[in-house]
């Protein structure tokens, strides 16, 4: 019998995962044959209730979901976020951002960093972040549109994404999925049933004795991994050896002032703390190892580090860094974090939902669940996980830091293989390598070994080749080319106001 299209789609879990999906799914699976989908939660169960910062990919879905930007802006109480600044991660007192976009100019056909260490070399102190828009913009507070169509404006190299209320986004995709043909079932699912001998799933019981059927479940049920973990029982790949991070608190606190288009991770003695300032509040968080601290001490410093009063009560979570070994087994898809989780210190996590949502779209299966599709669609998501992975490690690997225990075990601790290459290559030539079109690009690899005082000892050729007193001139235009935008730009709260987009 030859394989049908997929025609009942399942996901179980309402979270950020569950609602990306139905919205998604919902939106590009149109048209009179398209699939149902129906969508379980459990409103007695709840959601994880963080996850806020985002990385410039969430345009690209908000894009594919037709939304006006000032709508969702408003309607999540969002803010633009320009980059995360990482305050004491090279050593207290130290700090630097991770810009979205680009620095500089490409000079001469080479990227613009080996004119800074050439810079550096004849005298020149500046750090990277005069030279990124990004960098310059978010710490004077300010935001406007890139100008992505003007190669000629500063603005062309500018990226952005946002922080918003999670709860928020999910409720907002909700509504959209719903509008979209999406069916929610309210109720706690309590048997996975299984075909006997394949072990594929065909359908999910719910406490008052609903059964819901289906072809494909995408199991979205959070770190429960209600169907992937528990009913088909794929191992977990446990990666807590390279970040032994296994916990945290948040607390949202009271905004007063601007608004800052940037998220800030502060170290700390056994891990790191988050602030995100949204519209209406900040949210805080404090990740860290349980090896190294315990929970009464990790939440005492979190409320001891909080810019405004505590607006909850503080949400205490516990996971382990890593990922199921396969993200896809025979019917079953997980996302989010039934799948795998890696600690929100670069605010991936939606990402990989949404890159997920974007392979299932790639890969999408017919009733036959051909095995080497499935391989690929796995292939590539461990593959995203392990770059991610890597550029996490690279943060608390290259810190100075030793002020404690936890901060002395990264200075014993050798980097995954591919990360030393990358590490020994800019310290030796200053060069910057993106593999396999990985998720974070030079640009990033760049900001943070830089940012967390990898010295290179040399640097492209090419950058030699200009007079010194030009090579010098060339790049204080370009500080003040950097420093006249962003003058021109207006604040955050002023663009969010003139947008409509301010609550
Ligand atoms: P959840 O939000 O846990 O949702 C699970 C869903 O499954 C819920 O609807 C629940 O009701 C349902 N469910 C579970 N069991 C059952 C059952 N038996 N029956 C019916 N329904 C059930 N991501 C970022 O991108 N940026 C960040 O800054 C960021 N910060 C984070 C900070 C921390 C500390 C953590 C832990 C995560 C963070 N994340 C961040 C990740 C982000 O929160 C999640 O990836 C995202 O919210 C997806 O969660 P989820 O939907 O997979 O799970």
């Amino acid at each position: 019998m030859s394989a049908q299209p997929v025609s009942k789609i399942v996901i179980v879990g309402g979270g950020t995962a569950g609602w990306m999906a139905a919205a998604g799914l919902s939106r590009v699976l149109a048209g009179p044959r398209a699939p149902t989908i129906t969508l379980v939660e459990s409103e007695a169960i709840g959601t994880v209730g963080v996850g806020e910062a985002t990385i410039p990919q969430i345009i690209g879905f908000n894009k594919l979901l037709g939304l006006d930007e000032n709508e969702f802006v408003r309607e999540t109480h969002a803010t633009y976020k320009l980059g995360i600044e990482f305050v004491d991660w090279l050593r207290p007192g130290h700090s630097y951002i991770h810009p979205f976009g680009t620095y500089g100019l490409d000079m001469l056909g080479i990227e613009f960093h080996h004119f800074w260490l050439r810079g550096r070399e004849l005298g020149d102190a500046t750090e990277l972040d005069a030279y990124s828009i990004a960098a310059a913009a978010g710490a004077a507070g300010k935001f406007y549109w890139p100008q992505s169509n003007n190669p000629k404006s500063p603005l062309s190299k500018l990226a952005y994404a946002f922080q918003f209320d999670a709860s928020r986004y999910a409720r907002f995709l909700r509504k959209r999925a719903e509008q979209q043909g999406v069916v929610r079932e309210e109720g706690k699912v309590v048997e996975v049933m299984q075909d006997a001998e394949s072990g594929f799933v065909t359908g999910v019981r719910l406490e008052d004795n609903r059964l819901i059927e289906g072809e494909l479940f995408l199991d979205c049920s959070g770190f429960r991994s209600l169907l992937l973990g528990q009913a088909l029982d794929v191992p977990f790949e446990d990666w807590s050896k390279w970040l032994p991070c296994d916990r945290a608190v948040a607390v949202p606190c009271t905004l007063a002032g601007e608004h800052q288009p940037l998220t800030r991770s502060t170290a700390r003695p056994a891990g790191w703390q988050w602030r995100i300032p949204l519209q209406h509040r900040i949210g805080n968080g404090h990740v860290y190892s349980s090896a190294h601290m315990d929970q009464e001490a990790a939440t005492d410093l979190l409320l001891a580090n909080l810019d405004g009063d505590p607006l909850a009560e503080p949400n205490h979570l516990r996971f382990t860094a890593g990922h199921r070994e396969r993200f896809w087994d025979r019917n079953v898809i997980g996302l989010g974090l039934a799948s795998g989780f890696l600690e929100p210190l670069e605010s991936t996590a939606i990402h990989l939902v949404q890159s997920s949502i974007a392979r299932l779209l790639a890969y999408f299966p017919t009733t036959a669940f051909g095995g080497a599709e499935i391989d690929r669609f796995n292939a590539e998501t461990a593959r995203e996980y392990l770059d991610i992975r890597d550029f996490l490690v690279l943060h608390y690997k290259a810190s100075e830091r030793d002020d404690s225990e936890f901060w002395r075990y990264f200075r014993h601790l050798d980097p995954p293989e591919g990360l030393a290459e990358k590490i020994e290559l800019f310290r030796s030539s200053g060069r910057v390598i993106r593999e396999h079109e990985e998720l974070f690009t030079e640009a990033s690899w760049l900001a943070v070994m830089a940012g967390q005082g990898i010295e290179p000892q040399s640097y492209h050729p090419v950058a030699a080749l200009l007079d010194d007193a030009e090579t010098l001139q060339r790049l204080d235009h370009i500080r003040q080319v950097v420093a006249h935008a962003v003058s021109q730009m207006p604040t955050q709260d002023h663009f969010l106001a003139q947008q409509g987009s301010a609550i």
